[in-house]
Order: structure tokens, then sequence, then C-alpha cells
């Protein structure tokens, strides 16, 4: 097979027609309002609380922040029991709030927070427990739910990853206490940065708009110590946009997923995880596969290498797992992270955005097996 002309990356944002943007550009312009809970801001909030079907959300400027003031505005403190396959900021999040993270293992086939492996990490200083649902796999949400609620738990979700996914017929935020939307412009759904929080308690609507707006309640009244973490108006309306077409990148993404399990599904050694059950509307959002090296003939590492040689930039989401960072290294560890480590040695996320081409898909697969038959390789 024949290296791609251009790279291809394992993402790519979705940009809506040119034209579209532009005329919302051009309402802002002749408002001259650019942040501050503008008119486009409000809009969004609206189409955003009709999508999910309540009227607690707040957003942000980004994920991180809005993870962060939700640990914030909710007091949470101590011990926070959490997984290390995610990405950095979910653990950025506590430390910023001067919470210790406890790392639980995770689950083999859904790569999300193990619950039968919670229990014994709580001790008495455990507020809550930050999962994720990653890949935009939803965690196992009754037994986390029922975990929380026995031992007074706040159950919150980094669901940076989950925009679109639906559990028993409602959104994936709609479960916990509080859930977390990235609006990053590599995920699935963007704002090109932004976040949101979806929560419960409808008290936390006036705290969490506090926070992300230095703590002023009025002109002349400051109540808290905030930040400044507001989405401004240019993010808002892209946003809006996307809204209309979120459909239709799931769709597409879907046809992505599919093509790719159809043909490396029967390839030694690569593995996907298993479809998720039927109460699950899945967003597609990546396509991690798992390398096992003497089966497939090569190690995770060795095929990422060889598929550069293609121009095929695949990413090795999550690796390093997080308790291998230096900033996380000294934090004591009490649990065997066994199957985190194991998935964080094997995981490849293949590339997958709306335009990416059936052909082009089609390609890489025939790449990858072509690769697996030959692994000595004769790369031209
Ligand atoms: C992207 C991401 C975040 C951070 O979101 P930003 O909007 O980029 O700040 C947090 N957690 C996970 C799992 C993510 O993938």
């Amino acid at each position: 097979m024949k290296k791609f002309n251009q790279p291809i990356f394992v993402t790519k944002p979705f940009l809506p027609p040119f034209e579209e943007f532009c005329q919302g550009l051009r309402e802002i312009w002749e408002k001259q309002w650019l942040t501050n809970n503008g008119p486009v801001l409000k809009k969004y909030q609206k189409e955003l609380k009709r999508y999910f079907v309540t009227d607690n959300i707040c957003l942000f400027t980004n994920g991180t922040l809005a993870l962060q003031i939700a640990l914030q505005g909710m007091g949470i403190s101590g011990e926070v029991i959490t997984t290390p396959f995610t990405f950095v900021a979910t653990t950025h999040a506590l430390y910023w709030n001067k919470i210790r993270p406890v790392f639980c293992d995770i689950e083999s086939d859904t790569f999300t927070i193990d619950p039968d492996k919670v229990e014994a990490l709580i001790t008495p200083w455990t507020t809550a427990i930050l999962a994720v649902h990653v890949f935009g796999r939803p965690c196992k949400i009754d037994a986390l739910a029922d975990i929380a609620h026995r031992h007074k738990l706040t159950l919150i979700y980094d669901a940076a990853h989950a925009f679109g996914v639906q559990v028993n017929g409602k959104s994936i935020g709609q479960y916990g206490n509080i859930s977390m939307f990235s609006f990053h412009a590599t995920k699935l759904y963007h704002s090109i940065e932004g976040g949101m929080l979806i929560f419960k308690d409808s008290n936390l609507n006036q705290i969490f708009s506090y926070l992300k707006n230095f703590g002023f309640k009025s002109e002349t009244e400051v109540v808290m110590p905030g930040t400044n973490a507001k989405m401004n108006e240019i993010q808002a309306l892209m946003g809006s946009i996307l809204l209309k077409y979120i459909h239709e990148i799931i769709k597409k993404k879907k046809k992505i997923y599919n093509i790719y399990k159809n043909q490396l599904s029967d390839i030694p050694g690569l593995s996907f995880s298993p479809d998720p059950t039927e109460n699950i509307e899945y967003n597609y959002a990546y396509v991690p596969i798992l390398i096992e090296k003497i089966a497939f003939g090569m190690s995770r590492d060795e095929l990422y290498e060889r598929l550069k040689k293609y121009n095929i930039f695949a990413r090795r989401y999550f690796y390093p797992l997080l308790t291998e960072f230096a900033c996380y290294q000294n934090l004591a560890v009490s649990m065997s992270l066994a199957t985190a480590k194991a998935v964080a040695e094997q995981v490849l996320t293949l590339p997958t955005y709306a335009d990416l081409s059936e052909h082009e898909v089609c390609k890489i697969c025939d790449i990858i097996r072509e690769i697996h038959i030959n692994p000595a390789g004769l790369d031209r």
C-alpha cells in the first residue's frame, strides 16, 4: 500500500459552512457585544437546556475550568476516588482544589472505573467519586450511584467525551450529581473551546455563575473569590450552530466506527471494546483498539510508529497512565492498577472525523492488515 499524500490525524475539528458562521459573526459585530453573558450565549444556553431537558446547566470557557469550579462550588475536599485512565485535566482539577486523588483500577471492557473496586478505597476523608465516561463509553452508572448513595458521596462525572450519549433514553448528563462536558475543538461536538456543567441541585446555578465571573453579584458586591471562566459570544456562536449538525456528525462517526470494526475484527491480537448494551446510544466519538503483542505480531508502539510511515497519525490515548507523570509520581497509590496499566500499554485510537471518507477508512484498514501480515515490513 502507498502512504497517504496528506497526513491523516486522529481527529479534525468539525466546521460548519463558512457563510453560516459569517452571518452569525455579522450579528455579533452589529451588537458590539463580545462576552459577559451576551445575547448569543443566552440563546445558546436556551438551546442546550432544551437539548438536555433541564434548567440546570452552566457554560464555561473550557471544560477544565468547569470541572475545577464544579468541585469548588460543591465544596468537595479531602479525598476523591477517580480513574488513572483519562486525560490529565481530570486529576489536575482535583489538584487545583487541594483534593487528594485516590486512583481506582478500571474495567477491561469499557475502560471506566471499576465499581467493584471503589468501596475498598473509601476512607473517612472520601467526599466524592470522580468517574470518566472515557471515549464516551458510559461508566457503570447504577453501581456507582448505589455506592455513592450508601456512603453519602457526591457522584461527579467527567463527560468530556460523551456529548450525545444516551442511557435508557436519557442524556448521560442526567446521571450522577453533576457532569462536565468539554466543547474543545478536538471533541465530537465543540464551541472552539468551551465547557458545560449539568447538575441536579438548582442552587448551584447561582454559585457557578458567581464563580465563573470573579464572584460578582452586582456592580459593587463580590460574594466569593471567583475566577474568570466565562464563555464568549464567538464560542457560543460556534456551539449554537454545531448543535444543528450533531446528529449528522454522530451518524458519520458511527459509519466510520463500523467500517473499522467490520474490516479489522478478524485480525488476531487486535480487539475492539464489546458493543454497548441495547439501552445505550453511543456517540462513536473515538475508535480505540487494543493491540496484543504476541498475537498481532508486534507491539502497539511498533504499530503506532509503522502507521506514521504511511502518514497515519493514530494516538496512544491514554498513555502513559496518569500515575506515571512527574507531577503525580509521588502520590501514594494503594491499589494495583493492573488493568489500567495493561490497557495503557495496548490502546491505540484510530483516526475518525466527519470529513474522513469511507475510502480513506478502508485504506487505513488495509494498511493495518498489511503491517500485521508483514511485520518485518519493507517500508517504502
Ligand atoms: C478534553 C478533556 C478535558 C478537558 O477539557 P477542556 O475543554 O479541553 O479543558 C477533561 N477531561 C477529559 C477526559 C478530556 O478528554
